[in-house]
């Protein structure tokens, strides 16, 4: 019989997809499967309107049989089946769909997902198998026809003898070599897993004999093998069953197995939208920090199906960063099922459903928030700090939209507060947000600064994480108020005459202060304060960059000599008795004064959290004072 090729761009194909080093050569079930439910579906909708046309809904299925010793994996179905010149047509050629178009717009990028590229569907068989013969008949013929091909030479045609009508595609598969196994598609263990992963909710029932073994009766422990015909696919996808139907129970289960999760989510999202994007959404919060979660190793990312065929496991394009803790399912009609991940990132569409699902998650933990606060600060504790980075990265661009889910402790008990709850109670003439940072919530107490504003009745923000004082910073201002460290030198909460009596104390000291600022030589000025209750001094800072941003910059890694860093003030309490010596001693002995400056110095550097530099020189000066 003579041979006949292929056409042009189906011979291109081939090649590529037999000489293929594309790593998921599994898809080609996936690929097998959902032509055969399509073909399945054909004349299922063809049978409600044609009266000729007479199968019953629960008959039609599709079978998968595997053959080890004649290393054959089929795959047949019960469909509308092809006739010899639909064969012909719809194998010999590939569909021109959209996959040569784009390849030109892609000219010059190297690495392209060849099988995304083009609409694979059948050809992507030839990766696993050296010859592939389908036999078929079409629903209400009495004749068949058997298609075979070897792959690039070409294929054959002939009639022959099938019983049934539908489709049988059977691959002979390749031989394992050094690099490849490809016997493993002969393994009913991997072909289930296969089916379960990607064909999950095809409609019809996928069946496969699956060899089991059980006790032999009447012996004592002795085993037989037989086999049973088991449906490997559970068929109807939690999430296109109505949510009012689906219980809690079935929630959990499903994301536990599905997510390798051993707790329930804390929080189940459903999202069904029709309009410029079609699709539903099933997502859920977990309740806990996945265990590599704050690593390099964490992938974030919804899984996407079309119309209930996987067709990717991790769609990172459809969750932002900030949300990336959250895991799903997105599946939407609208997607082709060849679509690669380069094409996926152009999708309008999937911009659309992106922005629509990040949305929804923002309303629904505002939701949370509002509704179930115990629940959300237990949310917050766990993914709390994705948000904040969100707030600080990209210049801000998302503060916006994150700003609001927020929290904070505060000195009101070291509760969790809103920056909506913080502002909502405040007395008219307030209009700023006082925070105070450091490394735990009790060093910050510890802070003069901290006793002194709420000594005033303010409520104070103790920030603990190294991204929260970025954070604020970018958002910069939140409902008509500023925020501003405590500890910043700028902070001034005395009345008129209060200043004018600082002011006056700090100018007759003048000579004074300059000669500590010059005994000490690391800090920009040395001052009397009038706020700071009963603690002799404290550290604070001029300008933009707070003390303790200049520690968590002097941490990252890369920062070097020329990083910024923070103007420090040393403030002195003029109320203090240590005031009055400091006078005296300037009268008397200009070198002990230097010394006591640096000691009052390296206190003010241990309440404030800041490392001494050199401890030795200050035992030294200690040991010095008390001889
Ligand atoms: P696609 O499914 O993307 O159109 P394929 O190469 O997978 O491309 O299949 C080409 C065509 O062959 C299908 O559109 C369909 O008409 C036909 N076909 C494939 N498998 C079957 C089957 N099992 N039964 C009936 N027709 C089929």
């Amino acid at each position: 019989m003579r041979k006949k090729q292929f056409k042009a761009e189906s011979q291109k194909l081939l090649d590529m997809m037999i000489n293929s080093i594309y790593t998921h050569k599994e898809i080609f079930l996936r690929e097998l499967i959902s032509n055969a439910s399509d073909a399945i579906d054909k004349l299922y909708f063809r049978s409600l309107t044609d009266t000729d046309v007479h199968v019953s809904r629960g008959d039609y299925a599709i079978n998968i049989i595997i053959d080890k010793e004649e290393k054959t994996l089929t795959i047949s179905d019960n469909g509308c089946g092809m006739t010899k010149e639909e064969l012909e047509n719809n194998l010999g050629t590939i569909a021109k769909s959209g996959s040569f178009d784009f390849k030109r717009t892609n000219e010059g990028g190297e690495d392209v997902d060849i099988i995304g590229q083009f609409g694979v569907g059948f050809y992507s068989a030839f990766m696993v198998a050296d010859r592939i013969t389908v036999r078929s008949k079409p629903y209400g013929s009495n004749e068949a026809t058997v298609w075979e091909s070897e792959g690039v030479s070409g294929y054959t045609t002939d009639t022959c003898d099938k019983s049934t009508f539908g489709t049988e595609i059977i691959l002979h598969i390749k031989e394992d070599t050094d690099d490849e196994r490809y016997s493993e598609f002969l393994d009913d263990y991997r072909i289930r897993s296969l089916v379960k992963k990607y064909s999950d909710y095809i409609r019809y029932p996928i069946k496969m004999a699956v060899e089991k073994s059980r006790k032999k009766e009447g012996t004592d422990g002795e085993y037989e093998k037989y086999t049973e015909i088991e449906t490997l696919n559970s068929m109807i996808p939690l999430w296109k069953r109505p949510a009012s139907e689906v219980t809690d129970e079935e929630y959990k289960s499903f994301y536990t197995e599905k997510f390798f999760d051993y707790e329930a989510p804390a929080k189940v999202i459903t999202q069904k939208s029709e309009g410029t994007a079609t699709y539903t959404a099933l997502l859920f919060i977990p309740s806990h920090v996945p265990f590599n979660y704050y690593t390099k190793d964490y992938e974030k990312g919804l899984e996407l199906y079309s119309s209930g065929v996987m067709i990717m496991d991790k769609c990172p394009d459809l969750l932002p960063d900030y949300f990336g803790f959250v895991k799903g399912l997105v599946d939407s009609a609208d997607l082709s099922l060849n679509i690669s991940r380069e094409m996926l990132q152009h999708d309008r569409q999937l911009k659309v459903m992106a922005k629509a699902i990040e949305k929804k998650i923002k309303s629904e933990l505002e939701k949370m928030m509002e509704n179930d606060r115990e629940k959300y600060e237990k949310f917050f504790d766990a993914f709390g700090i994705q948000l904040k980075y969100g707030v600080y990265s990209d210049y801000g661009m998302h503060k916006d939209t994150l700003q609001d889910l927020l929290l904070f402790r505060s000195s009101n008990d070291r509760k969790y507060v809103s920056l909506k709850e913080y502002t909502s109670s405040l007395k008219e003439e307030q209009k700023t947000i006082y925070y105070a940072a450091g490394e735990t919530i009790d060093k910050i107490e510890l802070l003069p600064q901290v006793e002194a504003v709420k000594s005033r009745g303010f409520e104070v923000l103790y920030l603990t994480d190294d991204v929260d004082e970025f954070a604020l910073k970018i958002i910069g201002k939140y409902a008509d108020c500023d925020f501003k460290n405590v500890t910043a030198e700028a902070l001034d909460l005395s009345s008129d005459e209060e200043k004018e009596a600082l002011k006056k104390e700090n100018e007759s000291a003048e000579a004074m202060l300059g000669a500590m600022k010059d005994a000490i030589g690391k800090v920009s000025a040395v001052k009397f304060t009038a706020s700071l209750g009963k603690h002799p001094v404290c550290l604070s800072s001029e300008g933009e960059l707070s003390v303790e941003m200049e520690k968590i910059l002097k941490k990252m890694p890369g920062v070097d000599e020329n990083a910024p860093k923070a103007s420090v003030v040393l403030e002195i309490n003029m109320n203090h008795p240590i005031a009055e010596k400091l006078k005296s001693l300037h009268e008397t002995d200009a070198e002990k004064l230097g010394k006591y400056a640096r000691i009052l110095y390296a206190e003010a550097c241990l309440i404030g959290g800041v490392s001494i530099e050199n401890p030795a020189e200050l035992t030294e000066l200690i040991s010095e004072l008390m001889v």
